[in-house]
């Protein structure tokens, strides 16, 4: 099968940073930069130069860094209005900042470009011709059409021709923003289908950017893909303002493993996935969201003991896939809601006899602990320590009692002998025995 080359655009560092609680020092974003390079992003936005000092400085450092292939974007908006495009300080900070790409966002929305910039809608198309025919003498232009879908629902004629003249001016890439993040999959691929119908003929490639306020941003990605786009713009773990941006660990996953007949980053990159997700929450300061789909903690994790009893025998029964693809794994849970499997899979590494009698204690005590209040789901190192305890009980009280027969005070040594092993399995299945 002829594979289709989708191109990564990664905005975690601009958009990203956009997020609630998300801020990364110069450092964190060169350290994310290298990161994403070293999987074979595409293409790394690294921020709005004319915004910051620490994005200005970004670029400069960014030189040092060794990208391999990947290029780097730096983002502005289309020139001021009444003024020309040379004399625009944003756009000369973009240029200042010699990045192989520059991504202009422009309005594609008439009602926006009104009521909020105060232009006239011809002047709105002005902005944008000039600006990217301006900054095509510098770089390739990527524009992203910011609020296409809400504009194209307002008045397709005007979005339409907001694109048309970027594509004009001489932009490589068109990327659709819906940048509100209220649009539905149908609606993205439709208006997608159309666009390309009219932007064909002027040879711009097509992209996307969602954004997930109604939890659709990798439904409305995917549905982008297949209506013809080949650039997906999102962030890595989703981050982004309001309700983020399209998860990009998810985008790529679904393309890969479900879709497929999909390339994209470097060969054998997939496997560190998870890795680069959880040290881009590391690196933000975020607690990483355990459920988050292929790399989060929990995403192959399973807790009902009918359920680990059959990803035991088949994996697949419960998994919608290899975690390992991703470089995740699978965790089996242990709590009052286990069966005698989970104990099983989680005592094995102990070394413990995994004999029916010996996993019913350790499943007893869990669910007399949890009775009281404790949890070990996310507390191994004490689930450790009650298998251990459970195996091997505390030696004066039970071993030096008057009940104690003599073979067992001459074999006894306090330390985790096979011996004691032997003679604590005799002693419990007695006790045992006596209780039923
Ligand atoms: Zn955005």
């Amino acid at each position: 099968m002829q594979e289709r080359s989708i191109l990564i655009y990664d905005t975690t560092l601009r958009d990203g940073t956009q997020g609630e609680g998300v801020s990364l020092s110069l450092q964190d974003k060169l350290n994310i930069a290298q990161r994403l390079a070293e999987i074979g992003v595409d293409m790394i936005e690294g921020g709005y130069p004319l915004s910051n000092e620490k994005d200005a400085m970004f670029f400069q450092k960014a030189r040092q860094l060794k990208l391999g292939s990947s290029l780097l974007a730096a983002f502005g908006m289309t020139r001021r209005r009444g003024m020309k495009s040379a004399d625009d300080p944003g756009l000369a900070a973009l240029i200042a900042a010699q990045t192989p790409v520059i991504t202009i966002v422009g309005k594609s929305w008439d009602f926006h470009a009104t009521e909020v910039l105060g232009v006239s809608l011809q002047e709105n198309l002005d902005m944008i011709g000039e600006t990217v025919e301006y900054l095509s003498r510098y770089a390739q232009i990527v524009y992203d059409a910011e609020h296409y879908f809400d504009g194209y629902r307002a008045n397709p004629q005007y979005a339409v021709s907001t694109v048309e003249t970027a594509a004009r001016a001489g932009a490589k890439w068109i990327v659709f923003c819906d940048t509100n993040g209220g649009s539905l999959p149908e609606q993205v691929a439709q208006v997608v289908k159309d666009s390309k119908i009219r932007l064909d003929p002027l040879g711009p490639r097509l992209g996307i950017h969602c954004h997930n306020d109604g939890d659709l941003a990798t439904a409305n990605s995917l549905s982008a893909i297949d209506a013809g786009c080949d650039q997906i713009q999102g962030t890595f773990n989703g981050i982004g303002e309001r309700c983020g941006n399209a998860d990009l660990v998810c985008v790529i996953s679904n393309l890969q493993f479900k879709k497929q007949g999909y390339r994209m980053l470097r060969d054998g990159s997939l496997q560190h996935l998870t890795e680069l997700s959880r040290y881009i929450y590391e690196t933000a300061n975020l607690v990483p969201r355990n459920s988050q789909p292929f790399v989060g903690r929990s995403a192959f994790a399973h807790k009902g003991g009918m359920h680990v009893h059959a990803v035991n025998k088949f994996a697949h029964t419960y998994e919608h896939m290899n975690p390992e693809l991703v470089g995740n794994e699978r965790r089996i849970l242990v709590s009052e809601l286990s069966g005698r499997s989970n104990i099983a899979a989680l005592t094995q590494k102990h070394g413990a006899d995994p004999d029916r009698l010996l996993l019913d204690r350790i499943l007893e005590s869990v669910v007399k602990k949890e009775n009281q209040g404790y949890q070990y789901e996310a507390a191994e190192a004490s689930f450790d320590l009650l298998v251990t305890n459970t195996k091997q009980p505390k030696p004066p009280s039970i071993f030096w009692s008057s009940n104690a027969r003599g073979p067992t005070h001459r074999t006894l040594k306090p330390s985790n002998t096979r011996s004691s092993q032997v003679i604590w399995t005799h002693q419990e299945t007695s006790n045992t025995q006596r209780r039923s």
